[in-house]
Parts: C-alpha cells; sequence; structure tokens
C-alpha cells in the first residue's frame, strides 16, 4: 500500500475515530484572494479581532460562542420560556448543573465575564492577593478592577513550552505556600483556578493536585474557585493520564473535581456547546447571596442573568451533551489531528498539544525578531495573508502593561492560537490549516514584525492597530 493510500490512523499506527455526529445543514463559506487579504488586514489594522468574518475562510480566532449546536439544542431553542422572571429553563438550567458539576448555588450571566466580575466583586477585599494557575485576560482585569493583587502559582514547567508534563496547569503547593508565610491566609481572597489553563497552551490541571491543593487551603481556611470553562476538557485529560482514573466517565471525574472547589464561573460559550451564556455556581449560602443581589445590577434578574429563556434550555442541554465521553474524545482528537500534522513538519508549538487549541510557539517560529516585534501577532497576520486562516495572538499584546510601571508585561510565552471551534470543521479544514502554517514557516526569514499605532486602555488586544515594521 503506497504511502497515499493510507489513512492517517495507518500511518500513525492506530485505528481512526469519527465524529460522534453527522451534518444535518450546512453554511457556505467562501475563499478570498491575496488581494482581498491584503487590504482586509491593512484595513483591520493588523489586528484578526478587527477583521470582517466575511473575509475569513476558516475562522480559528476562538472556541468561543463558536460552536455548532445539536437538533436537540435547536429544539430546546422553541421551549423558551420568556417569562421575566422564574422561567421554567432556568429551573431545568439549574438543576443540570446541579448534576453535572455539585455546586448547591447557580447564578445565570450573559456569559463567563458577567460571572468573573460578580464572585470578584463579592469576595475580593481591596489590596488581597488572588492566587492564579496563570492568569486569563478577563479574568485578572476583574480581579484588578475589585482590587486584588494577582499572583502566578503555576508550576515552572508551564512557561516552558517544550516541557511535556502531563498537567502543566498544576498549582505550584510551594508557591502558594510561600505566598501564605509572606502574606498571611487572611490577606488571599481565594485560589482562583483554571482547568485546561488557556494560556499555558490547554494544559490541564491532575486530580491529585486540586485533593492536595484543597488538604492545603483548609488548613488556613482558604476558599477555591474554579475556572469551570473548559473543565470537561481537563477531565478527558484526567482519565486519559491519571492513574486510576481510565475507567471512569468524563462526568464522574468532572464531578469529583469540582467536589474539591467552593463554586466555579462558566464561560458557557467554551464546553457547554451554546453561542452565549454563562453562569456561577456557588456552595456557600452567603456568598450566594451577595452574587445573587449584584446579578440585578449588572446582568438581569436572578432567574435569567442577560440570557433569553430559550438560550437556557440549549444551555442545559449542552451541558448534557457535552460531558459525554464520545464527544470529548472527538474534540480533543481532532485538536489533535491538526497537532500531529504540523509536529511532523516541525512546526514550532507548545507540548503536549492541549484540549482546545494548537498554541504555536511564535518566538520559536520566529526566532530573528524580538518580542516587541510582536511575533505572536505577525503571525496570526501572516496566516490570515497566506491562505485566509484567522488565529489569534496571546503573547505581549495579549499580556498588556504592568499596572504599577506601565510598560508591557513580557510573558515568557509567545505563542499564536489556533483555536478549533466545537462540531463545526471537518479533517479537511484541519488539513487546509495545516498546510497553511507551513507555507508561512517556510518563508519565516523574510518577515520583519509590526508596530503598535493604536492602543486601547483595556484588554488592549481585541481593539490594537499594528502597522509592518519596514526594512
Ligand atoms: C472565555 C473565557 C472567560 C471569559 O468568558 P466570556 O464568556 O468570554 O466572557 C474566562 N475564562 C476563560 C478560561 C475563558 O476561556
Amino acid at each position: 500500500m503506497t504511502n497515499q493510500m493510507m489513512t492517517t490512523g495507518q500511518q500513525l499506527g492506530r485505528r481512526s475515530w469519527a465524529e460522534p455526529w453527522k451534518i444535518k445543514m450546512v453554511e457556505p463559506m467562501f475563499m478570498t484572494t491575496a488581494e482581498q487579504r491584503g487590504a482586509a488586514l491593512g484595513e483591520a489594522g493588523y489586528n484578526t479581532f478587527l477583521l470582517k468574518s466575511e473575509d475569513v475562510y476558516i475562522d480559528l480566532l476562538t472556541d468561543s460562542g463558536t460552536s455548532a449546536m445539536s437538533d436537540r439544542q435547536w429544539a430546546g431553542m422553541m421551549l423558551g420560556d420568556e417569562a421575566y422572571a422564574g422561567s421554567r429553563n432556568f429551573y431545568r438550567l439549574e438543576s443540570t448543573i446541579q448534576h453535572y458539576y455539585g455546586y448547591r448555588y447557580v447564578v445565570p450571566t450573559h456569559q463567563g465575564r458577567g460571572a468573573e466580575n460578580l464572585i470578584s466583586q463579592a469576595v475580593i477585599r481591596r489590596g488581597q492577593y488572588v492566587p492564579g494557575n496563570m492568569y486569563f485576560t478577563t479574568t485578572r482585569l476583574h480581579q484588578e478592577l475589585a482590587g486584588g493583587i494577582f499572583a502566578d502559582v503555576i508550576i515552572d514547567e508551564a512557561h516552558d513550552p517544550s516541557s511535556l508534563h502531563p498537567f502543566k496547569g498544576n498549582v505550584d503547593l510551594d508557591k502558594v505556600r510561600a505566598l501564605i508565610d509572606r502574606e498571611s491566609a487572611n490577606n488571599i481572597a481565594y485560589i482562583s483556578l483554571a482547568g485546561t489553563v488557556n494560556m499555558a497552551g490547554g494544559q490541564p490541571v491532575s486530580m491529585a493536585n486540586v485533593r492536595e491543593l484543597r488538604a492545603l487551603c483548609d488548613q488556613h481556611g482558604i476558599r477555591i474557585y474554579l475556572d469551570a470553562t473548559r473543565m470537561v476538557e481537563n477531565a478527558f485529560f484526567i482519565q486519559e493520564r491519571e492513574e486510576g482514573y481510565a475507567d471512569k466517565s468524563v462526568a464522574a471525574i468532572l464531578l469529583e473535581f469540582c467536589s474539591y472547589t467552593d463554586g466555579a464561573w462558566m464561560s458557557a460559550k467554551k464546553d457547554n456547546l451554546v453561542n452565549i451564556g454563562g453562569w456561577l455556581a456557588l456552595n456557600h449560602e452567603d456568598v450566594y447571596e451577595r452574587a445573587r443581589n449584584m446579578v440585578v445590577v449588572y446582568e438581569g434578574l436572578h432567574t435569567y442573568g442577560g440570557m433569553a429563556g430559550r438560550d437556557m434550555e440549549a444551555l442545559a442541554i449542552g451541558i448534557e451533551e457535552c460531558v459525554q465521553d464520545q464527544h470529548v474524545r472527538s474534540r480533543i482528537g481532532q485538536v489533535r489531528y491538526l497537532g500531529t500534522l504540523l509536529e511532523q513538519w516541525g512546526i514550532p508549538m507548545v507540548q503536549p498539544i492541549g484540549g482546545h487549541a494548537i498554541f504555536l510557539n511564535a518566538r520559536a517560529f520566529y526566532d530573528h525578531l524580538p518580542q516587541s516585534a510582536f511575533p505572536g501577532q505577525t503571525l496570526a497576520a501572516e496566516l490570515y495573508l497566506d491562505g485566509g486562516v484567522r488565529a489569534m495572538e496571546r503573547g505581549v499584546v495579549s499580556a498588556g502593561r504592568d499596572p504599577e510601571t506601565g510598560d508591557h508585561r513580557y510573558p515568557k510565552l509567545e505563542l499564536t492560537r489556533l483555536t478549533i471551534p466545537r462540531r463545526v470543521y471537518t479533517q479537511s479544514h484541519m488539513e487546509v490549516v495545516a498546510e497553511s502554517v507551513k507555507a508561512v514557516y517556510d518563508r519565516r526569514s523574510e518577515t520583519r514584525g509590526l508596530k503598535m499605532a493604536y492602543e486601547p486602555e483595556y484588554l488592549r488586544f481585541f481593539q490594537a492597530r499594528f502597522e509592518p515594521i519596514s526594512g
């Protein structure tokens, strides 16, 4: 059998997996010319967030709100109970979250950052530390707006793109102990723990780590709040990599992990398979009371929190679907398929391949560019120019400025993220993307980088504008 006649599974010495769904409705997509892409990117200030979706061919900007809903979710949309107060869909959502995530109280929000605002305002006292396993953009901003001081307590391996540690999202307990010793437990608002750490490359936290963290926090009376946005994907990695979990379902692992935490916020636009939505779930009544009171100020009444009844119904169904082992396996399998193609061609990227995205190591990709020339942003721009693939920067632009000194924060990881929407693209799309990355890599030495031409005050990566550095 020639190589051409072999399936990828055979080439890799394994049996292939396939998506646990078939396609019922399609959305046509169109390729642009190189000339059109050049004009569109110039207009967008070399920021892929400012491109019109129409001008994009394969959109890997984010896995946020970009999932394809199932026929069941769409059917659920017809069951929306659009009452201002006490919608039936809210009670279904509440009991679904209680069932799968195990928390006692639920506050709905319009998306993840709405929940981040509530929890940050409800429990952070000005000047308190909020240790986290690396930062996330909106999470840290809300913590800082509430007066908190972020402290990175992730293990060192997370900052090393070549480390093959199986749980690079783990908290370094010694770093937490050192912070408690230095600042006292009273000055720590809570531990901000994220499942599959986005900024580290979609890297998971082990069950052993959260269990030990719980024990440490119990000694000091510190609470743990979980960013559950991609916790289902984290559960899959535990099933695959951690001893004693191979025979447990993703749903059972999720429930156990959450049981070591005091509450969670959720961007339902990720794991939960909806286009909009979020929630905050809590175990302590006092925190719940505060959050439930604040939600009416920022989001809407506590039985809709900025979502329509139909959105809450689709979300409840999305939760049930996303914890199915078959679903998670094929979702992460698709990400790995793309990653394996790139690996074979020696493209530098974060290892091991994470749950929701391929993180190209832009620093190594463009090792001739200084970080001040925004290699991650440059790579995103080049990918768009080559084939209309939209990626996003996760490096110095996303890291923003230090509130104390006003200087750029220069993170060790300078990455460009190819994020795979759930249930949207096929294996052929992944091949087109891989070939585009290869083409950009082959001409990397001609690339000169970007300079910033406009910088907004908050979350600058969304709206900043750039110009090419001319040689
Ligand atoms: C997307 C995201 C958020 C914020 O949620 P939104 O729904 O975009 O407001 C918070 N944490 C993580 C890890 C995320 O990926």
